[in-house]
């Protein structure tokens, strides 16, 4: 690795196991997805445990059922294209997570039975974004009951006993959690390299991005400010909470 890359946030020294809890389809292309991607690259291993079926994103024309398995599959490709080693669903409804200690408890289990040295969440603060749009409340449930399972619950005995007594899973504490869509980020990636990759993964979520054309001028607007369209740099941001 570069000196550069051992002084970079995302500089570890060694291959980390990276878990993505998000709660819809389409979440971690669209907040963090080049980001992933450029770690993926990098040689770290990515997973997703998405907490929802995304099938309530869609009109009309559509069921719930059918919004359903095209939003899984549409997930499985996007994640194929960043280089995600798998992808798997809670299931649970679009629209209805809350930070309850049911949920709290699946996530300690995902936790302890995967064991990720980096976690990557959403922020459960971001009630509304710079652009006046309300946050879907599931992602702030989904940021809520993660973090209220990471700490103090994933890595205590005394919480969730019987997962330790009847599954074997022994408590574990990620080292870092990564916060995208954070209110108050501390950490910004260039990711230019690989918001191509993005935007390829994104391109797979056909039922969720409209017209392709106008989706893809709308995000290459998203450049820094400090560079143009036609040299267009591109960042993604995070809050970084180091627990170890
Ligand atoms: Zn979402």
């Amino acid at each position: 690795m570069s000196a550069d890359s051992q002084n970079a946030p995302d500089g570890w020294q060694k291959p980390q196991k990276i878990l993505v809890i998000l709660a819809h389809p389409d979440d971690p292309e669209f907040f963090c997805g080049a980001t992933l991607a450029r770690w993926a690259r990098a040689g770290h291993i990515v997973h997703y445990f998405l907490l929802t079926n995304g099938n309530k994103g869609g009109g009309p024309e559509v069921t719930s059922e059918e919004l359903c398995t095209i939003r899984k599959a549409e997930q499985l490709k996007a994640a194929a294209v960043l280089g995600v080693r798998s992808v798997r669903f809670l299931d649970l409804e679009d629209g209805t997570l809350v930070p309850c200690l049911e949920l709290r408890k699946e996530i300690v289990r995902i936790l302890r039975s995967e064991k990720p040295d980096i976690l990557v969440t959403c922020d459960p603060t971001m009630l509304y974004n710079w652009l006046g749009r309300v946050n879907h409340p599931d992602h702030r449930a989904a940021g809520q009951v993660v973090l209220d399972a990471v700490f103090p619950a994933a890595g205590n005995v005394h919480f969730f006993p019987e997962l330790i007594k009847d599954e074997g899973l022994q408590p574990h504490t990620p080292r870092e959690v990564w916060i995208s869509l954070a209110a108050n980020p501390t950490v910004s990636l260039d990711v230019t390299d690989t918001w191509d990759l993005k935007m390829k993964a994104l391109k797979e979520h056909r039922s969720q991005i409209g017209e392709p054309r106008a989706f893809e001028l709308r995000m290459r607007s998203r450049h820094t400010e400090d560079s143009t369209d036609e040299a267009p740099h591109f960042e993604e941001k995070f809050r970084v909470l180091k627990l170890q």
